[in-house]
């Protein structure tokens, strides 16, 4: 495995910013990041671990240490009774295997086509569009703890699945590498149509397949800018760039009732017990962000008022004052302060 010396980061980005790496190394077998994690050690050289860098953002002064991009291969599937069980290295391209899913008939992610990223980031913030999530799905996680070279399996359980969050982005933040992820999907099963948006696209249409469910929501996502397509300009982001909130019902009512005295109507959805989720693009938008916001390198999707893109030659740190700005402005407008979904790097 080659490790290589001040590699420019924001090509492996979405987002497309970030300064160099000190070092850099994409390993394909899980014998290469034991080789780059010694590497990193014996050069005390701190790990920054990169999929396909879809939920980042770097710093402009990039990494000190060693980005290790986990490139492991493979999506091999067994058919148990009704059950289909997909082991997918962390270096797979997400949507290839749902594609691979899909082709075989077996429902639980088609939801989720078209999110970008590696199979090895998506338990990391437990990804979830359209009505499903992968935690719905995982049946196991194997990773590599840093802490004590061993490598662990983590049932579903323990990977303490939440909306957008889990062990791997909480409790023990920095400390695994996932290597491989076990699907356990439903062979010629339905396929999960749910979410208002694909709803209203099968509206008076016969029961779609799997196929169906997967070609609309690429359509769907495309119309929103939400899928990663050469040309589109609004899809240079890390897609959603902040959480939606989720409030008490005190704060829910108090917040409702800002909304309803300047003749507004929030939309909310139930959360946990006594919690209401209440949609980030609402708040953004409604504290003037608009669709299209922003003429500098910086700006809001023309098709998406959650996604921060960059135009063209921004910088990390024109990102970063961006989001503040959007920050601040809601806290002032409605007194919630919203949540970055992706992560920050080098900062
Ligand atoms: C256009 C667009 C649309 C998107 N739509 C959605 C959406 O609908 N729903 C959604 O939930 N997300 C969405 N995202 C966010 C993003 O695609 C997902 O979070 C994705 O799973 C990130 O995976 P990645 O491999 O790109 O991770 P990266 O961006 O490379 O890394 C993200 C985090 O995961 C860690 N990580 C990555 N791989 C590993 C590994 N093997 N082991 C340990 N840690 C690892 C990194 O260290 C980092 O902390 C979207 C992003 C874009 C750009």
């Amino acid at each position: 495995m080659e490790i290589q010396q001040n590699v420019p980061l924001a090509p492996f980005t979405t987002l497309g910013v970030g300064g160099p790496a000190r070092f850099f190394a994409e390993a394909l077998t899980v014998d290469e990041v034991r080789e780059a994690v010694d590497f990193a050690k014996s050069h005390d050289a701190p790990l920054c671990v990169l999929g396909g860098g879809s939920n980042l953002v770097i710093a402009d002064s990039g990494w000190p240490g060693l980005v290790l991009k986990v490139g492991i291969p493979g999506i091999n599937h067994r058919h148990g009774r009704g059950t289909a069980y997909f082991d997918v290295g962390a270096g797979e391209t997400w949507d290839d295997f749902v594609a691979a899913a899909v082709q075989h008939y077996c429902s639980g992610v088609e939801c989720l086509s078209g999110i970008p990223g590696s199979v090895g980031g998506t338990p990391v913030q437990n990804v979830g569009a359209y009505g499903q999530e992968v935690s719905d799905t995982i049946d196991s996680v194997t990773a590599l703890d840093l802490q004590n070279g061993q490598d662990e399996e983590f049932e579903k359980e323990e990977c303490n699945f939440a909306y957008r969050s889990s062990f791997f982005n909480t409790a023990a933040k920095g400390r695994y590498i996932i290597l491989r992820v076990s699907f356990a999907l439903t062979h010629n099963g339905a396929p999960h149509l749910a979410y208002a948006d694909l709803k209203k696209y099968f509206e008076g249409k016969s029961q779609p397949s799997l196929a169906d469910i997967r070609q609309a929501v690429l359509e769907i996502r495309a119309s929103k800018a939400m899928l990663i397509r050469p040309g589109d300009e609004d899809s240079r982001s890390a897609g959603s760039f902040f959480k939606n909130p989720i409030l008490s019902a005190e704060e829910f009512d108090a917040l409702n009732r800002k909304a309803q005295s300047l003749g507004l109507q929030i939309p909310s959805y139930p959360a946990l017990a006594a919690q209401r989720k209440v949609p980030a693009a609402w708040l953004v938008e409604n504290s003037g962000f608009i669709k299209g916001y922003g003429n500098g390198h910086v700006g809001i999707s023309r098709k998406h008022a959650l996604a921060i893109v960059n135009r063209g030659g921004a910088s990390a740190a024109e990102i970063v004052r961006f989001k503040d700005e959007i920050q601040q402005r809601v806290q002032e407008h409605w007194g919630v302060r919203l949540e970055m979904e992706p992560v920050m790097v080098g900062f």
